[in-house]
């Protein structure tokens, strides 16, 4: 969410937000700074500064919740960073990224182009995150390649979100190093989660999707060092024509090498950014890659290993799966085909990714039950 604060004139900064008496107080006792919202204005504090009282810019903030984050501009854009209302923040650090994968839902441009990140101005934004929010997620690009910095971010956030469940999205190449191995031990929240994509069985498949000649090696000693230090991991597996044939060896790698992991995601992908640019190469209907999922989840789950299926909704997949399918689409991205009101599951059915729903339309099928 965006609100234009008009001739806003007093440069960067991070501010919570209250919309009422009670959370003024309370955020005044937290001594972090804030923009108090009523009907005469907004208002800065500590120091009570009044900012404008322009009624389209009260009326956005009033669309919002207490305790939300923003960030504001120069030019005076306030950007949400974080929404008290939901369990879908993320700190983004930033579009960078060292591998370049054929089914990535982002333009290949922002891997290559995308910002570095200021880790500094993520440590302020946690700093205004209420210390007993649900859950935060920290990913890229690759948020790694904010190198060593992006420890003190993990440092801080151990220190202050004592319950809070982490997930960190990352590649996982990092961790062929020992040294990055050492750091995020020292650094890691306590509830935290790595979720690392394997793409293959081999150098040669995984190499080929990632298109870095290297990456499965660095991958793989970087779990199972991870793996072998008790860190929680979440192997992430992409379905996509280059690798469904692989997926049930994929599955048998993960048993062999990392038999404690703690669970695996086998996901369908969104057909965005340089997935949509090579999707004559990498797209595969859901209904086609199924029997392979199938035999991996037999494979992981006859381990002892939990696994869950990601962005497949319920008509692609067997009856008996269902309840291993998560309802995973963001929530601004969920699109369901005009057939779908005919379907008795559509409440229990996560639907499919917006930038996916053409190709996918045709082979979903309302259930009745
Ligand atoms: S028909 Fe639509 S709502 Fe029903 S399971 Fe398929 S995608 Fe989901």
């Amino acid at each position: 969410m965006r609100i234009s604060i008009p001739y806003y004139d007093r440069g960067y900064k991070v501010v919570s937000i209250s919309l009422d008496n009670r959370t003024k107080d309370d955020l005044l006792s937290e001594s972090v700074s804030f923009w108090h919202i009523d009907e005469q204005g907004i208002t800065e504090y500590p120091g009570g500064n009044f900012i404008t009282d322009d009624k389209k810019a009260i009326e956005g903030f009033f669309r919002c919740g207490n305790y939300d984050v923003f960030e504001i501009w120069e030019n005076g854009t306030a950007s949400r960073v974080y929404n008290d209302q939901t369990n879908e923040n993320l700190f983004f650090v930033t579009g960078k990224c060292n591998s370049n994968c054929i089914m990535c839902p982002s333009p290949e441009q922002m891997r290559r182009m995308g910002d570095k990140a200021n880790v500094d101005n993520l440590i302020e934004i946690a700093g205004h995150i209420p210390s007993d929010t649900s859950h935060l997620t920290i990913t890229g690009g690759e948020p790694f390649l904010a190198g060593r910095d992006l420890f003190r971010l993990l440092n801080y956030c151990k220190n202050k979100f004592i319950s809070t469940e982490f997930l960190i999205l990352t590649n996982g190449r990092v961790f062929a190093l020992k040294e990055y191995c050492r750091l995020l031990k020292e650094t890691i929240p306590s509830n935290c989660t790595l979720g690392i994509p394997l793409h293959g069985s081999s150098a040669e498949r995984h190499d080929s999707i990632t298109q870095a000649q290297g990456s499965f090696l660095q991958t793989l000693t970087g779990l199972k060092r991870l793996h072998q230090m008790g860190i929680r991991l979440e192997i992430r597996i992409v379905v996509c024509r280059n690798n469904v044939k692989d997926i049930p060896e994929m599955a048998s790698l993960v048993v062999r090498e990392l038999p404690k992991v703690g669970h695996v995601s086998i996901m369908a992908m969104e057909m965005t950014g340089s997935a949509f640019l090579n999707r004559e190469k990498v797209w595969i209907p859901y209904s086609e890659s199924f029997p392979y999922v199938r035999e991996a989840v037999s494979i992981l789950a006859e381990s002892g290993i939990n696994v869950m299926l990601y962005n497949f909704p319920l008509c692609t997949v067997d009856r008996k799966y269902w309840t291993i399918c998560a309802k995973s689409i963001t929530g601004y991205k969920v699109r369901y085909a005009d057939k779908c009101s005919q379907c008795d599951v559509k409440e229990s059915c996560g639907g499919v990714f917006a930038g996916t729903l053409h190709l996918e339309k045709a082979d979903l099928r309302p259930i009745r039950i």
